[in-house]
C-alpha cells in the first residue's frame, strides 16, 4: 500500500558495482547523481535498501564471489522492478571477460549479468556517458508505472 502510494510520486534506485574497474561508478554514476545531471529531476532517487527499491542499476562484471549475494538483493526488491545493466562489463564481461570459456565469463567472473538476474535495459559503454545511464534508468520507469 505504502509502495504504491510511494511509486505515483517517486522511483527508487538502488546502485550495485559487482565488479570490474569502479570506473563506471566513479565516472559515470556519480556525475547522474550530481546536481549537473540531476537524476532527481525524473523524481529518480537512490537507496541503499533493496525492499525500498524500484529499479536496480548494476554495473561491472559479475564475479563469482558477488553472484550469490546479487540474486538475493534482486529476490528482495519487490514487484515490479526493473534491471539497468550499465557498462559493458555488466553486459558482456568487459575487458573481463574473455580471459576464458564464454564471452562474459571467466576464471573469476559469471557473467554476462542477463544469465544470472532478467536484464531489461542495457546501457553500453566504457564507461557509458551519464547521459546514456540517465536515458537507461528513464527507460525502465515505464515498466514500474505499467504494472503498478
Ligand atoms: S565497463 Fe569499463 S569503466 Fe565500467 S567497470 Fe567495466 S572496465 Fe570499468
Amino acid at each position: 500500500m505504502l509502495k504504491k502510494i510511494s511509486r505515483k510520486n517517486c522511483i527508487h534506485v538502488m546502485v550495485i558495482g559487482t565488479g570490474g574497474c569502479n570506473g563506471c561508478d566513479i565516472e559515470a554514476i556519480n556525475a547522474v547523481l550530481s546536481p549537473y545531471y540531476d537524476a532527481e529531476q525524473y523524481q529518480c532517487f537512490l537507496t541503499f535498501n533493496p525492499r525500498e527499491a524500484d529499479i536496480l542499476v548494476i554495473t561491472g562484471c559479475i564475479t563469482k564471489f558477488v553472484k550469490d549475494s546479487l540474486v538475493k538483493i534482486y529476490k528482495k526488491v519487490p514487484e515490479p522492478k526493473a534491471v539497468v545493466a550499465v557498462g559493458s562489463c555488466a553486459l558482456m564481461g568487459g575487458v573481463y571477460g574473455n580471459i576464458g570459456g564464454d564471452l562474459g565469463t571467466s576464471d573469476f567472473i559469471d557473467g554476462p549479468l542477463e544469465k544470472i538476474i532478467p536484464v531489461d535495459v542495457k546501457v553500453p559503454g566504457c564507461a557509458p556517458r551519464p547521459e546514456d545511464i540517465i536515458a537507461g534508468i528513464v527507460k525502465a520507469i515505464p515498466k514500474i508505472l505499467e504494472e503498478k
